[in-house]
């Protein structure tokens, strides 16, 4: 009943108390990046500039996470990144991706438990495009997901179609 109204044996249906914002807060809790991440897309640190535009145009995303040999979260590399080296008219194919890239520990991460709420907020909060979801470990971080505004409007769009069933 959308959470308006319960039932309960013998009493029948009941007014539940709730108001509209506490039931949209309590769909939104039970909402988790495992759920919603969508596959990540990563170069290495020593790419060049060019490479990461044309990595950018194949997978068609708007952020690249960037990663150390043995596999590890080094820094995010976005569009305005690039842009910016690309107007600074050098040759892009000798420049790594490392110089422009924004760099740990700088890097706002997210993990598969967390509310996809708290990351939506954070997108925000930080003004960026894209979260990568990591694993910790031993040294450093792993990064097996990505929440992106995209992701945030299909989970949006997702909720309406659900509420309309
Ligand atoms: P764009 O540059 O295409 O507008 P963003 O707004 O996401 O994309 O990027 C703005 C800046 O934030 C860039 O310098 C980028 O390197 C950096 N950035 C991107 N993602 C992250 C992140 N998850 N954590 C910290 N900085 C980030």
């Amino acid at each position: 009943m959308s959470g308006y109204l319960d039932a309960r044996p013998k009493v029948g249906y009941f007014y539940t108390g709730k108001k509209a914002n506490q039931l949209v807060s309590e769909v939104l809790s039970k909402m988790f990046v495992k759920n919603y991440k969508a596959v990540p897309v990563v170069i290495k640190e020593e790419t060049s500039v060019y490479d990461a535009i044309v990595t950018m145009f194949l997978e068609d995303v708007g952020t690249l996470a960037v990663l150390k040999n043995k596999g590890t979260l080094i820094g995010m590399v976005s569009r305005k990144d690039l842009l910016k080296a690309a107007i600074g008219n050098q040759n892009l194919h000798e420049i790594p991706v490392s110089i422009v890239m924004t760099r740990m520990p700088n890097i706002i991460t997210c993990e598969v438990n967390d509310p996809l709420i708290e990351v939506a907020n954070k997108l925000i909060q930080y003004q960026i495009d894209s979260i990568p979801v990591v694993r910790p470990m031993e040294d450093g971080y792993e990064v097996i997901g990505r929440i992106t505004k995209t992701t945030i409007a299909k989970a949006f769009v997702e909720l309406g179609i659900e509420k309309e069933v």
